[in-house]
């Protein structure tokens, strides 16, 4: 038994010195991997403190009177998945409500709002606002002058443009994301926006929302809908891309 163990032993000593050394490249997927969950716990905490109440009525010919939080995470699932597209637009949603709404929720039954064409954008608008074009409450317009979006509550008129601070968004996000569209990035290329666009949306998350939008009223916003359904639906331009050899 004795001679059973010292041999264990001395064969856990020799695999250990026997153990290959991990590669540079190895070393590098441990910190990223270690990197990532770190930023997705962080992610995921920083989610769950910015919920939107929204205000709905409570069944199908129901009172205004039923309320809801909303994640980031939620709109997600409606979405696709989580971009920094969609970060902004939950986030610029909440800063023109805070306008409009500065007593309460969001009333998805008195809110319409136009949105530029991106798939991200346009699907914060419908899901947080309730908005849809079919009820005259929902467009989408490229041409807003310095907007993402205009929220108007339809009890006061009252309209708002929403849009980002110059210089928030990197402009390497905005080049290659420009490239992506044109379908000019190689696999490890998309690899390397989605790492930026990850990291972009965590800083958005973990700063105050109002350093990063500006809300401007609108006393003389006319509403206008026109119905297009010729815009690029940006995020699935790449969706067969091979993946990064490398990883
Ligand atoms: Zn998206």
């Amino acid at each position: 038994m004795r001679t059973l163990l010292i041999t264990m032993l001395l064969f856990s000593v020799a695999a250990c010195q026997n153990a290959p050394k991990a590669k540079e490249g190895q070393t590098q997927n441990i910190q990223a991997m270690t990197k990532d969950s770190s930023s997705a716990t962080e992610m995921q905490e920083l989610i769950r403190k910015h919920p939107l109440k929204v205000l709905d009525t409570d069944f199908s010919k129901g009172r205004l009177r039923k309320e809801h939080l909303i994640t980031l995470n939620d709109l997600e699932k409606f979405h696709g998945h989580l971009c920094d597209g969609l970060a902004v637009g939950f986030l610029a949603i909440g800063q023109a409500a805070r306008l409009l709404y500065p007593d309460g929720p969001i009333d998805r039954s008195n809110t319409r709002i136009v949105s530029k064409s991106s798939p991200c954008l346009t699907d914060a608008a419908v899901y947080l606002t309730g908005a849809r074009y079919q009820f005259h409450t929902f467009y989408v317009d490229n041409e807003l002058p310095g907007a993402l979006y205009i929220v108007q509550r339809i009890d006061n008129g009252k309209a708002v443009a929403v849009n980002l601070k110059k210089g928030v968004k990197p402009q390497e996000i905005e080049e290659m994301g420009a490239r992506a569209v044109k379908q000019e990035l190689g696999p490890c290329e998309l690899d390397t926006l989605k790492e930026m666009e990850d990291d972009f949306s965590l800083f958005l998350l973990r700063s105050r929302p109002d350093s990063l939008f500006e809300v401007r009223e609108l006393p003389a916003f006319e509403w206008q809908p026109v119905l297009r359904n010729d815009f690029v639906k940006s995020d699935i331009l790449n969706k067969n891309m091979a993946p990064c050899a490398a990883h």
